[in-house]
């Protein structure tokens, strides 16, 4: 099959598979979940893709491109959502712009409502030192949640290996917050499965990996980590704080009191 006309087969399940419920797709989540907890990542994609069609989207911090690289191979011309918070390093941003030049994704990148000049008139300066989640849900979770709206399903590079948070991480999993499915074909992943993929396929990845940063997030909130700390540790250092909200799967949506909280939204359609 072609790439053009995979992407076409793509599309039109995803016109097939429009508008199920929440409770067609807690069922899907309970059944798929157990089938494939033991499956392949490359496996657990194409069930997404032929599940969920268009409806189903990837995700990604641009910490590396694994996780577009996998589903691009099996759908082609894929929805890749990028969360532009405007606090990125540059190589982040480097790194998406090389993404979408190199991989057959359909890259959209997210922005708050308010850029970072705006948060702070309102909000203060610095709002990420003085109240962290505050700073998370403007700028990540709420977006975040309003870009999912057209979408059943989406999938995450989130592994169990990388917290104590995530050990238990569903492969399939219902995301109650964003009331969505969500998937994390690399759930099951090493460290070293990752290494050893990234290799074998010369997958993108951020230069700062290479420069004591394992996970990059805003480049207010991460630092560097020495050799055997943590590999999270740099994320919001020296806080109680270790995940941004977008994880927190049993929570209720995001609440805010800002009136104006539906993101915008760049398209872009890289062949
Ligand atoms: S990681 Fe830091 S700068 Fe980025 S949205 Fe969260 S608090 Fe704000």
């Amino acid at each position: 099959m072609t790439a053009a006309t995979a992407t076409r087969a793509f599309r039109a399940r995803g016109a097939e598979t429009a508008g199920r419920s929440d409770h067609e797709l807690r069922d899907l989540v309970r059944h798929a979940g157990a089938e494939l907890e033991l499956a392949p990542a490359e496996v657990i994609i194409e069930w997404a893709v032929a599940t969920f069609g268009q409806r189903f989207c990837v995700t990604s911090s641009m910490g590396d491109a694994l996780l577009a690289h996998l589903a691009s191979r099996a759908a082609p011309g894929i929805d890749l959502v990028f969360l532009d918070t405007g606090y990125h390093f540059a190589e982040t941003i480097g790194t998406r712009d090389a993404v979408a030049a190199t991989l057959p994704v359909n890259l959209l990148t997210i922005s708050p409502l308010q850029t970072v000049a705006e948060q702070d008139a309102e909000h203060g300066p610095n709002l990420y030192a003085r109240d962290p989640d505050l700073c998370c849900a403007l700028r990540k979770v709420r977006p975040l949640e309003q870009s999912l709206a057209g979408y059943d399903a989406w999938a995450t590079g989130l592994r169990r290996a990388e917290t104590r948070n995530r050990v238990i991480a569903p492969v399939i999993g219902w995301d109650a917050a964003k009331r969505k499915v969500k998937v994390s074909p690399l759930a099951r992943w090493s460290d070293e499965q990752v290494d050893r993929y990234i290799a074998d396929h010369g997958v993108l990845v951020n230069p700062l990996q290479y420069d004591g940063y394992p996970s990059i997030g805003c480049a207010p909130c991460t630092r560097q980590v020495a050799a055997g700390e943590d590999p999270r540790s740099g994320r919001w250092a020296g806080t109680p704080k270790t995940e941004c909200g977008i994880h927190s799967t049993d929570a209720a949506p995001t609440p805010l009191t800002h009136h104006r909280d539906v993101g915008r939204l760049e398209r872009s359609l890289i062949p």
